[in-house]
């Protein structure tokens, strides 16, 4: 099987399986896990932030960010299409209590002059806008790149009304690579910074949440009351940890894998990629094939492809690292394969 659902399918090296059964560990709760303590030191300079917090997901990181820098019945603005807000399974409204203020965005790019007009006056009858959302890459628009000129734009707004963002980037090495900017220069443009190490880096659990030491130390709380307060979490803490000092470069071959096969789909017949493949994704247009995008996924399964459907007539297709140059010749060869038994 050629698994494109997700880069968070990547199974741990040989290398960091031998890092696990080697860590140094001890009770994390207590602060007493020396690979957890490594792990966020080195993420928390990667950021350029005083600190961070190792968490069990980007849903947790990301939620225990909204928690932190929020309260119930304040409002958070976000584009209509970020991950928070379609796939988290309604955790802010759940957990948070906060109301969503969602506004439509270009491949991410929420236009500064709306943040600007959805911030709340004081005003007794408004809720307080208590945070700005933004999300680098963009997952909904095939892994789109937010510069960090955007970034900084949407940032000196806020500093002007005071009010913090948050970058959910739980790509943002692929953002890094693919911009050739490093994290840390994204970061910069940012209250707080949530980024996964089980997707493009290819550890196999957790995420980084990362901003000023009292931030993270609230967080900290949040984290145990959301139940991610782990204990020999060492053993998940060096393969990650490896992942972040071997670097991650390994990702400009994802990205070139994913437009080697952009390019390919692009010349058959009835297939269109639909987005600009700035990264490791590949948003594929089924339409005029006149079969639907899960039609699509249940016919490249029997080509051995496993992908995932991303709207009525639209697969993507994820490269991620363990995906060889192989690999994407063969699945090119499928797609073309289930292209002919589908028009039959
Ligand atoms: C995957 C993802 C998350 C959530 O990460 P999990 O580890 O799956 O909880 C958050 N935001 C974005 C943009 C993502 O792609």
């Amino acid at each position: 099987m050629i698994d494109l659902r997700s880069d968070t399918v990547t199974r741990p090296t040989a290398e960091m399986r031998e890092a696990m059964a080697n860590a140094e560990v001890g009770d994390d709760v207590y602060g007493e896990d020396p690979s957890v303590i490594e792990l966020e030191e080195h993420a928390a300079q990667l950021a350029g932030k005083e600190a961070a917090l190792f968490v069990t997901s980007g849903t947790q990181g990301n939620q225990a960010a909204v928690l932190t820098h929020m309260r119930q019945g304040e409002e958070l603005i976000m584009d209509d299409r970020a991950h928070l807000f379609l796939y988290e399974g309604g955790a802010t409204a759940a957990f948070a209590g906060v109301q969503s203020r969602t506004l439509s965005s270009e491949k991410g790019q929420i236009l500064p002059a709306d943040i600007a007009g959805a911030i709340r006056p004081n005003d007794v009858h408004f809720p307080d806008t208590g945070l700005i959302w933004l999300e680098n890459t963009h997952n909904k628009s095939g892994g789109s790149v937010l510069s960090a000129d955007y970034l900084k734009e949407v940032k000196a707004l806020a500093d002007r009304y005071g009010i913090p963002v948050h970058i959910d980037g739980a790509r943002i090495f692929n953002a890094s690579i693919a911009a050739g900017v490093p994290v840390e220069e994204f970061a910069r443009h940012a209250t707080t910074i949530q980024f996964c190490l089980s997707k493009g880096l290819g550890a196999p659990v957790g995420s980084i949440l990362a901003g000023d030491r009292a931030f993270i130390e609230r967080a900290r709380k949040w984290r145990k009351r959301l139940g991610g307060g782990l204990r020999q979490a060492g053993v998940i803490a060096a393969p990650a940890l490896l992942a972040l000092k071997n670097g991650f470069d390994f990702i400009s071959q994802d990205h070139e894998h994913a437009s080697i096969l952009a390019e390919a789909i692009s010349n058959m017949e009835g297939l269109t990629v639909m987005n600009e493949v700035e990264t490791n994704m590949i948003m594929m247009d089924t339409f005029e094939t006149g079969l639907s995008s899960e039609d699509w996924v249940s016919e490249l399964k029997k080509q051995n492809i496993l992908a995932v459907s991303f709207g009525p007539f639209t697969v993507r297709l994820t490269t991620h690292r363990d995906i060889s140059r192989t690999d994407i010749s063969r699945a090119t060869d499928g797609i073309m394969k289930a292209l002919h038994q589908l028009k039959g």
